[in-house]
């Protein structure tokens, strides 16, 4: 069988996910087309969406401007697998804390933006994730933290006792950039449930 996968590309890190998409689906015996989403009309075709890390206050405004952003909620309202990651959490949380971004509120969360400092203080650590069954190495860019956590959503990942990933099923989101490493099991985790 055939998947559509979406990158939402209209800001971002794409390239790096769309390869990610393509080792986890491999991985699982599918074969898989990854359609980059710049304009509407495309997030329908998509079996499982990635929204990527950048700026999570352009991502929001060019989404809502080019009218994406309804079809990503219809997306996860119907099911479908969605991983958001760094900037792409801050957009599908419920509250982003800054009023520059629209949040999509796909995810009962809070976020505190570049809560773990500025583009000076990136790091890589080796974190475990729940469900994974080695560390994984997570590459932290400006990134936020998860604040308020809702009932029914799974922390899959703490570092330094701040929560950088959860479930809200459909949808797995992350503070951190696993499309940035060749270990793309996150990957698995938020599209197959497994690795
Ligand atoms: N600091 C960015 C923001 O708040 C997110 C950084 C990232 O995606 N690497 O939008």
């Amino acid at each position: 069988m055939s998947l559509t996968a979406g990158v939402i590309a209209v800001q971002g890190d794409v390239a790096e996910h769309a390869g990610a998409i393509e080792r986890a689906t491999t991985r699982h015996g599918k074969r898989v087309e990854v359609r980059e989403i710049r304009t509407a009309g495309v997030v329908p075709d998509c079996d499982l969406l990635a929204m990527p890390g950048g700026e999570s206050t352009a991502i929001s405004r060019l989404l809502h401007r080019e009218g994406i952003a309804p079809e990503v909620v219809d997306h996860v309202a119907a099911g479908k697998p969605l991983l958001a990651t760094c900037a792409g959490l801050i957009v599908a949380a419920r509250d982003a804390g800054d009023p520059r971004v629209e949040s999509l509120g796909l995810i009962d969360v809070t976020v505190d933006r570049n809560a773990f400092g500025r583009q000076v203080d990136s790091f890589e650590t080796h974190l475990d994730v729940s469900g994974l069954a080695k560390p994984f190495p997570a590459v932290f860019i400006r990134a936020p933290r998860i604040a308020e956590v809702g009932e029914g959503v799974e922390v899959l990942a703490e570092h330094d006792g701040q929560v950088v990933a959860v479930r809200d099923p459909p949808v797995v989101a992350t503070a951190f950039h696993p499309e940035l490493t060749d270990d793309s099991s996150v990957h698995d985790l938020a599209f197959f449930g497994r690795v």
